[in-house]
């Protein structure tokens, strides 16, 4: 049976995942975790409730913790959510897994005040999460700049057809580096979910 060590996770990350009371990665984790610390894309069909947060967020923060570059922080991952509930949760996890970590992230959404999120996006930021409305707003406004992600995650794909998401996913690919990691997770597999990969992944492990 697979174990936390054996997926290859760091020190501060098995104890993060031990804080947490996790004794046994889940089925997504132990497929998941990796494939992506060796830099590979994944596309990956997993429902909420499967332990898909932690597949994505612990191998992001080692590779973003890994290579953490001196100076004023930019952001490395980005996460991509379609709602914000879902985003702020996603957040919540990375405050809890990156406890032992120099790492900083925030969520950020609409139907809230921006200045708090853009103050935090001022200081410097090495993940964001977010939902693509408020995403493209704040890029709008100038106050993020996806020119250095190296890690992209799309999670509920599926969810984010259907809220009609498509355009702004498209424009906020062709803000980003093509030479990227890339995750994809969907609770379905369709057609379109299988067209939308193509144009986010390059070498996946599904
Ligand atoms: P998710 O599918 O990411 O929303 O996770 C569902 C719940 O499972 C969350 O409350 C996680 O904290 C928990 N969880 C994630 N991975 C594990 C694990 N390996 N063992 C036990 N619980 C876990």
């Amino acid at each position: 049976m697979d174990t936390f060590e054996s997926l290859g996770l760091s020190k501060a990350l098995l104890r993060a995942v031990e804080d947490e009371g996790y004794t046994t990665p889940t089925p997504v984790q132990a497929q998941a975790i990796p494939p992506l610390l060796d830099g590979k894309d994944v596309l990956g069909v997993a429902q909420t409730g499967t332990g898909k947060t932690a597949a994505f967020a612990l191998p992001v923060l080692q590779i973003v913790s890994r290579g953490r570059p001196q100076g004023k922080r930019h952001i490395r991952a980005l996460v991509l959510s379609p709602t914000r509930e879902l985003a702020a949760q996603i957040d919540e996890r990375f405050s809890a897994y990156s406890e032992h970590l120099d790492i900083r992230h925030k969520v950020i959404f609409g139907g809230v005040k921006q200045n708090p999120q853009v103050r935090a996006l001022q200081k410097g930021l090495d993940i964001l999460v977010a939902t693509p409305g408020r995403l493209l707003d704040l890029i709008g406004q100038g106050f993020i700049d996806l020119g250095r992600v190296e890690f992209f995650v799309l999670d509920e794909a599926d969810q984010m057809l259907d809220m009609g998401f498509i355009r702004d996913i498209r424009k906020i690919l062709a803000l980003m580096p093509r030479q990227r990691q890339n995750l994809l997770f969907s609770a379905t597999f369709s057609d379109e979910i299988r067209e939308l990969s193509k144009s986010v992944l390059t070498n996946a492990t599904e």
